[in-house]
């Protein structure tokens, strides 16, 4: 082959790969979600009142939000099972309504965060519901939240996510219209389908050992959802992936490649 037609076929090979990769590109509308609302502001928290804020003002699609119900049935945010040395599942709510976070604020009740989110129609609230002790407090949490986020009317304005497949089951009985989107990982797009999920909602890690998986989900009208993905490269590959939700700790970070 000529040095001429080498090159012309080089160039046709770099034009198709830089047009297919731009076409896969401007397919995707992924939508930001803040994880733990938009906290990486000053003055701001994890799970607090100001993250839920920020993320709105930002109009992120979602502001996630962990969430446990106390031992007298209040629906609080923290990531982990304790706070400052106070397990919140075993606690009642006023022994905790006298902790800080970081920022100040007090610890919020879901019921707060709604009252927020019900001052606006952009921003949905993506509520995480974590495991509980057994089953049947698992149950207990499921309904309790369910029961406060329709009392509030903001059922539209909510998705639901857990690491616990007993919670998300209750939540698909309760409603099968409910948004629920699994975490843990272990399930594949075909078994979600089959238990009336909405979507998967997995780790950059487990997307990345399953590289199958976010097509497959398409295919089945599952939406998809990446966690929790903060670096430039990770952001740029799962947007090529097409993933419909990459939840993110920087999300003015990830705005700057959608623009
Ligand atoms: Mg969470």
């Amino acid at each position: 082959m000529s040095t001429k037609k080498v090159f012309l076929s080089t160039l046709l090979l770099t034009a198709c790969a830089i047009s297919s990769c731009v076409c896969r590109n401007d397919s995707v509308n992924t939508q930001i979600i803040a994880h733990r609302g938009f906290w990486d502001k000053l003055g701001s928290a994890q799970n607090s009142i100001s993250s839920l804020h920020n993320a709105i003002d930002f109009g992120a699609y979602g502001s996630e939000l962990d969430v446990h119900l106390t031992q007298d049935g209040y629906v609080v945010l923290n990531h982990d099972d304790d706070y400052q040395g106070v397990n919140i599942q075993g606690a009642a709510y006023a022994d905790l309504s006298a902790l800080r976070l970081a920022n100040g604020e007090p610890l919020p009740t879901l019921q707060q965060c709604i009252e927020v989110a019900k001052t606006q129609n952009t921003t949905k609230l993506i509520v995480e519901i974590k495991p509980h002790h057994s089953l049947e407090a698992d149950v207990r949490a499921a309904n309790v939240v369910v029961k406060v986020i329709n009392e509030s009317g903001i059922a539209d304005l909510t998705d639901y996510i857990s690491f616990s497949a007993d919670i998300c089951k209750e939540l698909i009985k309760l409603n099968p219209q409910h948004r629920v989107a699994y975490l843990n990982g272990d399930k594949s797009p075909q078994e979600l389908k089959a238990e009336g999920y909405w979507g998967l909602d997995y780790s950059e890690g487990t997307l990345h050992d399953h590289p199958t998986w976010i097509n497959e989900a398409k295919e089945l009208g599952l939406t998809t959802n990446v966690w929790t993905v903060n670096s430039l490269d990770e952001m740029q590959y799962f947007l090529q992936q097409g993933v419909d939700y990459i939840t993110t700790n920087h999300p003015e970070l990830l705005k700057g490649l959608l623009n």
